[in-house]
């Protein structure tokens, strides 16, 4: 297997290097939100991912009539890593994980009013899965959707809802069917964040990033507005993880925290002694690099040929988001024995080693093996769906 862009992938990745430092903005592009630069959550942002869409680099892979390029996605995985990699905001819900659900479900109302908005930057989502109750078995959700005459009125509560406080439409699973089994009784809606019955509470995380739990108090939905078909919410929701697994958890803020640590043991020194002559600390070190290297290999090849074609892979997302998740960690938790008890003062104080980036990324990854799914429920695909291991095992 070639791990190595082609130069078509080579000369595409350069145009794209090119282009973000020509637009480098400090505002817009900040390595201190960690994982959560992601979100374009504030008008700099958004204007940012206007110039992306003008460049028609959003939606690459879609198909042709729905306006993208019908591309291989590793140039979206290109574009993707390399905006992570800046601290830019990414294509994130809208083009990874919404707009292609709706192209292979959704109707010809919900692609006619969204897929253009997606592809020109004019809309952001939060998406409504977790609840109380339902968080790793999402199939438990218990939001009321009651049919009522031409729509739906929905009432309860959802939890972890990111993006809600800034976005425009809400991307929400409901329990329609509660006399069918938990799987078979959810659909899916979209319905706009500032409707009124819809209450956002803010809770701010250990990492950097705000998430919220949400309010429905007679939330009516019009019958448009329903996702593709009634009693199928809980497949497309799987779809949608599936793709929220590599879009939203990008390989680049990683590689950049491992060349950091590198540097730093490079010209460290602890008790007098160079860091680098350290025994333990060179063992680690090449370990994380190794690690990081496969999780490229990982990236590059293995989750982008299983997602071309159009099909949410399931297993590979799942394999990626375990291994590089877990080892967004390590290096951040690595990061904090290699430069010992100063590594532990704040973000930002002058004594902090690397003024404390690594301080505040590791309390930034304590957030990736929860959301999107919790590294033993993508342990428990792997071991079911891959190995063919049983339920209980
Ligand atoms: C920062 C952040 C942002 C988030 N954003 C969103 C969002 O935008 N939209 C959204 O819908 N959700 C979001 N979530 C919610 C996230 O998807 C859930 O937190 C996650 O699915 C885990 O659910 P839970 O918190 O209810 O934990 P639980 O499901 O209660 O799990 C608790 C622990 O038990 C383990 N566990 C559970 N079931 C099993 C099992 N069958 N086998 C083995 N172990 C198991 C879990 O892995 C976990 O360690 C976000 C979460 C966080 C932290």
């Amino acid at each position: 297997m070639d791990f190595d862009f082609s130069p078509e992938e080579q000369k595409f990745a350069d145009e794209v290097e090119q282009w973000l430092v020509e637009n480098h903005d400090p505002v817009v592009m900040d390595h201190h939100r960690e994982n959560f630069t992601q979100l374009a959550d504030t008008p700099e942002r958004r204007d940012f991912m206007r110039k992306l869409a003008d460049k028609g680099w959003l939606g690459m892979s879609w198909p042709k009539e729905y306006g993208g390029q019908e591309i291989e996605g590793v140039y979206e995985y290109i574009l993707n890593e390399a905006l992570s990699r800046h601290a830019a905001p990414q294509i994130g819900k809208g083009v990874g994980i919404i707009g292609k659900t709706l192209i292979r479900h959704g109707s010809e109302k919900l692609k006619k009013e969204f897929l253009p908005k997606i592809l020109n930057a004019e809309v952001e989502f939060a998406v409504g899965y977790s609840e109380p109750n339902a968080g790793s078995d999402a199939a438990n959700m218990q939001l009321k959707a009651e049919k009522v005459p031409s729509g739906w009125n929905l009432n309860g509560q959802k939890m972890w809802t990111t993006s809600a406080h800034f976005a425009d439409w809400y991307w929400v699973g409901a329990r329609t069917d509660p006399d069918k089994s938990k799987h078979d009784g959810l659909s899916l809606f979209l319905i706009p964040m500032d409707h009124p019955g819809l209450e956002i509470q803010s809770m701010p995380t250990i990492g950097k990033d705000t998430t919220n739990q949400v309010f429905f108090e007679d939330v009516f939905v019009p019958d448009e507005y329903l996702v593709g078909k009634r009693g199928s919410g809980f497949q497309y929701i799987a779809e949608a993880l599936d793709l929220e697994r590599f879009t939203m958890f990008t390989l680049s803020p990683i590689v950049n925290r491992t060349d950091l640590l590198v540097e730093y043991a490079k010209s460290a020194t602890r008790d007098g002694i160079p860091v680098k002559e350290d025994r333990d600390t060179r063992r680690i070190i090449a370990n994380i690099v190794t690690d990081t290297a496969v999780a490229k290999g990982l990236s590059t090849r293995f989750v982008c040929a299983a997602a071309s074609g159009g099909k949410p892979p399931t297993i590979p997302s799942s394999q990626y988001k375990l291994f590089t998740t877990t080892l967004s960690q390590r290096v951040c938790n690595e990061a904090l024995d290699i430069t010992g008890m100063p590594g532990t003062i704040r973000e930002g104080q002058e004594e902090a080693p690397l003024l404390g980036r690594f301080e505040g990324a590791y309390r930034a990854t304590m957030n990736e093996t929860v959301g999107g799914g919790g590294s033993e429920i993508q342990k428990n695909i792997i071991a079911r769906r891959h190995l063919g291991l049983p339920k209980n095992f």
